[in-house]
């Protein structure tokens, strides 16, 4: 880390994924970086109703595995050591797409099976222990402060639970309050536009459980059973630290969304084309009641795109862009975007926010429009299909079929997935000519490929 340069004051508004991986990198340009989050941070890994989705299933790209390694070198071990896996995503994990399921062979992509709230007290301690850094919990940000001719944020005002409205002055405000943040209208109090959204509703609900895993009693780390339009939902089931397996089942549509009594959830994963998902379920200890959520509406907000836009105020991560998590970008967006925020930093601080926003747009479109594509697959989520996305999405239905066939189009489609390859990738010549050859031979099956076998042949390690 240089330490040239290294001046002035940051405060970063909430003290998540996204917010700690921002302090991260502006620990290495500005002299004291303070994050303010209005919930109560303890040091031990648990959920906190800031975070509702943290007792979800979360998967961790291979992209934001390498990144948070690169930011906390020792991070994969030490996370192994506290019961996490670290994994081959194609060997070591289960992939069903439109029923097709991928071979399982080494693809040198590596992969983290953490839950998230382990994930996120390992970074915040990191992230405490940094000199210049400090983390204060119990404190709402209130909106923002400008100099008299409001071009410039000029610092935050927060409530201190049980305390009086202060008011920092800074240099930056970065806003990571996630997918419910104020920043627009914040801006908008300042008497800026606010930006436009793009918005789509995945009409998906989750519903998870948590299981009792026993060591070794599988041969896989991870189901991963992507819903296609012909069978609307899907499941996942990640080993996680504590000897636990983190089950989401999920379904897209009004009608679709998983049961939440034992019974019915059982008989939801019996309908899922991974059957190695049912047999676990029906072999497992369960360790709590199923929890539903119905995921909110994902939302682009493009401050790229904004004519003016005050210095010292940056938005990050879900505050910018909140996904339909069945992709599981989200954390790994949020590392990418601390990347490009580092990389604007070492350019100087004049014009950072437009530099930053523009550069941030970039790591975000192709994730979105992954998203967002693979929402629009589902006849009942409304959006704009346009040509391009038709066309995707039928090169993608065949993709699954040739990536059930041939290991090297899978590996393709989960290094582009894992955002380790740009999507081009998937339109290498080698690629297409599989892709092409399976499409005319084989449609994609819309009922479960495997019939039900024995638990013991299903997940024996
Ligand atoms: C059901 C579900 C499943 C998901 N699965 C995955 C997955 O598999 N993989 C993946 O990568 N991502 C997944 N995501 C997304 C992932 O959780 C987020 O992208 C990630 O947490 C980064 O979010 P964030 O830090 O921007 O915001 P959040 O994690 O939402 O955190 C916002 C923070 O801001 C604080 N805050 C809010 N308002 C204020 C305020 N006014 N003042 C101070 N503090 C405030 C909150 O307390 C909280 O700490 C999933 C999301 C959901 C909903």
């Amino acid at each position: 880390m240089s330490t040239t340069n290294v001046t002035g004051q940051a405060i970063v508004l909430g003290g998540s994924i996204g917010g700690l991986l921002a302090a991260r990198v502006l620990s290495e340009s500005y002299a004291k970086v303070i994050v303010f989050d209005r919930d109560e941070l303890p040091a031990e890994a648990v959920d906190r109703k800031g975070v509702p989705q943290s007792g979800h299933a979360h998967g961790l790209l291979a992209r934001g595995r390498q990144i948070l390694e690169e930011l906390f070198p020792g991070l994969t071990a030490d996370l192994t050591a506290q019961g996490a896996a670290a994994i081959d995503i194609q060997r070591d994990c289960v992939w069903v797409n439109d029923g097709h399921r991928i071979p399982r062979v080494a693809s040198g992509l590596e992969g983290l099976c953490v839950s998230r709230r382990a994930l996120e007290a390992y970074v915040r301690e990191r992230v405490r222990a940094l000199p210049n850094v400090e983390v204060r919990h119990g404190c709402e940000a209130l909106g923002l402060l400008t100099d008299a001719d409001g071009g410039t944020v000029t610092g935050a005002r927060i409530l201190p639970r049980g305390g009086r409205e202060e008011r920092h002055a800074t240099d930056l405000v970065v806003d990571a309050t996630g997918r419910g943040n104020r920043g627009p209208t914040w801006l908008a109090e300042l008497g800026y536009q606010p930006p436009v959204e793009d918005r789509v509703d995945p009409q998906t609900v989750y519903v998870s459980r948590d299981y009792r895993r026993i060591p070794g009693e599988t041969n896989f780390a991870a189901v991963l059973c992507s819903p296609s339009p012909a069978a609307p939902y899907g499941g996942v089931a990640i080993s996680a630290e504590g000897d636990r397996w983190m089950v989401t089942l999920l379904g897209v549509g009004a009608d679709q969304a998983p049961p939440v009594d034992p019974e019915g959830y059982l008989a939801f994963a019996g309908r899922l084309p991974a059957p190695e998902l049912h047999a676990l379920l029906s072999r497992a200890e369960p360790l709590g009641p199923p929890k539903r959520m119905r995921l909110p509406t994902s939302v682009r907000r493009r401050y790229e795109h904004l004519a003016r836009l005050p210095e010292g105020f940056l938005a990050v991560a879900d505050a910018i862009c909140s996904f339909n998590p069945a992709y599981g970008q989200g954390m790994t967006v949020a590392a990418a975007e601390a990347m490009v925020l580092r990389d604007c930093l070492r350019q100087g601080r004049r014009g950072l926010p437009r530099r930053f926003f523009a550069a941030a747009a970039k790591v975000v479109d192709v994730p979105w429009d992954m998203a967002v594509g693979g929402d629009l697959r589902h006849p009942t989520v409304v959006g704009p299909r346009s040509r391009r996305t038709r066309f995707l999405n039928g090169y993608v239905t065949r993709l699954h079929v040739a990536a059930a066939r041939h290991p090297v189009v899978g590996r393709r489609f989960l290094s582009v997935a894992n955002l380790m390859t740009p999507p081009p990738g998937l339109f290498a010549p080698g690629i297409v000519a599989r892709v092409l050859w399976s499409g005319r031979r084989a449609t994609p099956p819309v009922v479960p490929v495997v019939p039900p076998a024995r638990v013991e042949e299903l997940v024996a390690p």
